[in-house]
């Protein structure tokens, strides 16, 4: 590994950034490259008393503020962010190796737009009554206190938002833990917190690992709430430790999900969905469609066609307009994909194109792997019911409804999948029948910020989205006023 530059970060605790409490750091890596780029605290459990303390303090003013007066502030963050696009969408792309027109696309424009959106809902919030014939029922949301908010590095500043926003427009103050590989964009957002004023001890950050920051947050007696989107082992160690001292929590985990194409599908823009779907950000994003079931009829020629789409996508330098894929995250990452790939030829796989390393000349010591379709797994496999976040997809043939259903079933995960028919009614019918909290026709990731997003099974506990977010993140409370 070779060193670049030298940006050491630093962590967000009462209104300053503030130094951590050990002399240790982790290094951020662009994905790309390979090289060293910034520096992130190895913070540990002092940084997170630190934290909790400051949101503590903060809670009871920020708390007692009215739903309008916090929907300013948050139209205030969105206008801080707003300034520095750019910025946004350039550290995204870095941090993540994802191409920059996704990180602006996706990341930074969908980041300000989730403050938008709850700053939107916070104003139209009414208190709902129910009326007795001698009593009337206000229910009342109240903050639910400090809450811990971890998110992964896939999406970092887009599922960060996604928390913060919500988490503090229903009067909670927060710690937030970011992924130690994806700490940029989480810096970013303190920064702008700090310019826009936002008061001292409502949003905290904790840069570090899971071990040392993580965990202790989720455990820690002063956090009343845990916001958790990751993997869903890591999701397991949260919920036990969560569970303990009755947090309230969701929790957004993997998924593994399936794109049905049946054969009146539309051919040409079905392929171009499945392509997307397969391998948005490189195929690590936890909606991607990853197992592709295909009727009988057309299995052949929706293959040859799919494989022509995959290879004319255009693979190399993330800062490039044109790019479609950029690189994986992490050398362990990359690993561990093609450990996938290896496992699928011990399974009996066919590799249709990919399976490899790819990597673009300029980019050596990067993660850089060409997306990859294998058929001929069995539909039980590992390779087609393990999450393998990645440029990776098995393609499975299916000879009727019923079946297409079974093998869409087939996993511990229940998160999303799409269903590409021009018979709606069918496309209705099997979506009742997946067992997935998502599920999109004739599209993938057309997402309505008011509907609710979370997933069944192993892919997590509860729902974000729209008033799911605004009921996760308050209490509701019921006063009964009996009438004269
Ligand atoms: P991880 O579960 O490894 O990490 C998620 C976050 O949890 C990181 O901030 C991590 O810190 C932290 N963490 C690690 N260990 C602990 C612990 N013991 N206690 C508390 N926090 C801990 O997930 P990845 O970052 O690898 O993200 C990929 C996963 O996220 C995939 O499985 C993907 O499907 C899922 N995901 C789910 C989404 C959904 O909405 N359902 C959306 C996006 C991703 P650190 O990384 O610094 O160790």
């Amino acid at each position: 590994m070779t060193e670049k530059s030298n940006l050491d970060l630093m962590n967000y605790i009462d209104g300053e950034f503030v130094p951590h409490s050990t002399e240790e750091w982790l290094d951020v890596i662009e994905p790309a490259t390979g090289v060293r780029y910034a520096r992130v605290p190895l913070s540990n459990p002092e940084d997170i008393d630190s934290a909790v303390e400051a949101a503590n303090l903060a809670k009871q003013e920020w708390g007692a503020l009215s739903h309008k007066d916090r929907s300013v502030w948050l139209d205030k963050i969105a206008d801080g962010l707003e300034t520095r696009f750019e910025e946004m969408a350039s550290l995204e792309s870095r941090d993540t190796g994802k191409p920059i027109s996704i990180a602006r696309s996706v990341d930074a424009k969908r980041s300000i737009a989730n403050f938008r959106f709850f700053a939107d809902l916070l104003r139209g919030h009414s208190e709902e009554k129910f009326e007795m014939p001698d009593a009337s029922n206000i229910v009342v949301s109240k903050p639910v206190g400090v809450g811990a908010l971890i998110t992964p590095w896939n999406l970092p500043l887009y599922l960060l938002s996604w928390k913060v926003a919500p988490a503090i427009g229903m009067g909670n103050t927060v710690v937030c833990k970011p992924s130690e590989l994806t700490p940029m964009t989480a810096d970013l957002l303190m920064r702008v917190i700090d310019e826009v004023g936002l008061p001292r001890g409502v949003v905290n950050l904790v840069h570090g690992d899971g071990p040392g920051a993580g965990s202790p947050l989720v455990a820690h007696q002063g956090v009343d709430l845990v916001s958790f989107t990751g993997g869903t082992s890591t999701g397991e160690k949260v919920a036990k430790s969560a569970s303990s001292s009755f947090k309230k929590l969701s929790l957004e985990l993997g998924g593994k999900n399936s794109s049905i194409v049946f054969s009146d599908c539309d051919f040409e823009s079905t392929i171009a969905g499945v392509v997307r779907a397969a391998f948005l950000n490189q195929g690590q994003v936890c909606l991607c469609g990853s197992r592709i079931l295909v009727e009988d009829g057309i299995y052949e020629s929706f293959k040859l066609s799919f494989v022509e789409a995959v290879e004319k996508m255009r693979i190399g330098d993330p800062s490039d307009e044109q790019t479609e894929l950029g690189a994986l995250i992490s050398k362990d990452h990359i690993e561990k994909v093609m450990g996938y790939v290896s496992l699928a030829k011990n399974e009996g796989g066919k590799i249709l194109t990919g399976g490899k390393p790819c990597l673009p000349s300029e980019f050596e010591g990067g993660y850089w792997m060409a997306p990859t379709v294998i058929e001929n797994v069995d539909y039980n496999s590992r390779c087609s019911t393990e999450e393998i976040f990645g440029p990776v997809v098995t393609l499975h043939p299916f000879e009727d409804e019923m079946e297409a259903i079974e093998i869409a079933n087939g996993t511990r995960y229940g998160l999303a999948g799409s269903v590409w028919t021009q018979d709606l009614e069918k496309g209705q019918r099997v979506s009742r029948s997946m067992e997935t909290g998502m599920v999109w026709i004739n599209t993938w990731l057309h997402r309505d910020l008011r509907v609710p997003f979370g997933g069944v099974k192993d892919s997590g506990v509860g729902r974000e989205g729209g008033r799911w977010s605004m009921d996760f993140f308050s209490e509701p409370m019921n006063i009964c006023l009996k009438h004269d």
